[in-house]
């Protein structure tokens, strides 16, 4: 059960003030009162999903990558749609419900391609919800397709896509972008696309990347980004923050001194994460980057979701990330802290308890 967080608003300098100055319990406490407010039958949700990437072609080379691929190097692939149904059959037999549908961004693929593609999933697994294409696949395929962002979500809409996800936000900050991926959309395209959709009544979720070469002026002007396009169409679902994986990034290689972000940052940011985005009822844990342990520990700190079970995960993983959870785990951990389990969809509805 949710309800209307009825904390006082926190500014900037406050926020601030707390991530450099509050105690982590004093974090954890705080955060977990508000969502207590917001939560108050003490139930923590999960979903039972499956990452697909379609594709690791890619042309944008962020510098945080060990995922993506050229086209005609060793290892590129487009998954054939026989191999992306055989997927789906594997998901729908451990009670999946959503696909997390996300590419490199190839440089080749029109709207048509894509409209294909997600009208024969829809049509064939209408009981699956496709949680898909990242705001930086959507302005490209708008913009070799020539059509407009608006054009190509409505089509996308129509044949089938239910949900945007909120990747390829990394940090919100332009200072931070022009570093770290500087050939992908800046701050207001990636906000463009996001208001575009939920104008058009296509809801999706925000993300954050931490942990490269941002500072905390920079994670602030995200959440503030984040918080005033909420304020205006309420069309994000959740909140989701993880650590950059430095292995085999070219960003490691630049900044060598650059490490992987420890436990207590994350926890501390996940903490101001929901002190400061009052407008967001959910807020997942980041198990996947934090391991299973932090990421039970991150339902202290604010989150009130174990977000998903992940049957595949090729992105983080490829950049040293390889922590694996089932449904099983997920409900022990849930139970272990005292809260209620509960399987739930992509709108975040309750499916199940258990
Ligand atoms: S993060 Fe995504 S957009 Fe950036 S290089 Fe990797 S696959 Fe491409």
């Amino acid at each position: 059960m949710s309800s209307t967080n009825t904390h006082k608003r926190v500014s900037n300098d406050e926020i601030l003030y707390l991530m450099q100055n509050a105690s982590l319990k004093e974090l954890g406490l705080r955060a977990n009162q508000i969502r207590d407010s917001l939560h108050s039958d003490k139930t923590i949700t999960f979903v039972i999903d499956r990452n697909i990437n379609y594709t690791n072609a890619c042309w944008v080379d962020c510098k945080f990558c060990a995922f993506k691929r050229r086209l005609g190097e060793e290892g590129v692939y487009v998954l054939s749609f026989a191999e992306i149904d055989s997927k789906i059959d594997e998901l729908l037999e451990i009670g999946g419900t959503q696909i997390l549908f996300q590419g490199g961004v190839h440089p080749k693929l029109k709207i048509e391609w894509y409209e294909e593609l997600v009208s024969h999933i829809h049509t064939k697994y209408p009981q699956i919800t496709i949680h898909g294409f990242s705001a930086v696949e959507i302005h490209y395929i708008a913009k070799i397709s020539k059509i407009s962002v608006q054009e190509a979500i409505l089509r996308l809409q129509k044949a089938g896509l239910s949900s945007i996800p909120g990747a390829g936000a990394e940090i919100l900050s332009d200072r931070v972008r022009d570093i770290i991926a500087p050939k992908k959309l800046d701050t207001k395209q990636w906000l463009h696309i996001h208001e575009e959709a939920h104008k058009l009544g296509m809801k999706g979720t925000a993300t954050m990347m931490f942990g490269s070469v941002e500072n905390d002026e920079d994670i602030i002007e995200h959440w503030q980004n984040i918080r005033d396009l909420q304020d205006k169409y309420n069309g994000f679902r959740a909140f989701i923050l993880w650590s950059f994986q430095p292995d085999n990034t070219p960003l490691k290689g630049e900044f060598p001194h650059i490490q992987r972000a420890s436990s207590n940052r994350y926890l501390r940011l996940l903490a101001c994460s929901r002190i400061y985005l009052d407008n967001f009822v959910n807020i997942q844990s980041s198990w996947v980057t934090q391991g299973p342990y932090i990421g039970q520990l991150a339902l202290l700190f604010g989150a009130n979701d174990l977000g998903s079970t992940m049957m595949e995960e090729n992105v983080v993983s490829s950049a040293g990330a390889c922590h694996s959870m089932n449904q099983a785990e997920m409900i022990k951990l849930i139970k272990d802290l005292g809260y209620k389990p509960a399987k739930r969809d992509t709108a975040y509805e309750v499916l199940k308890y258990y």
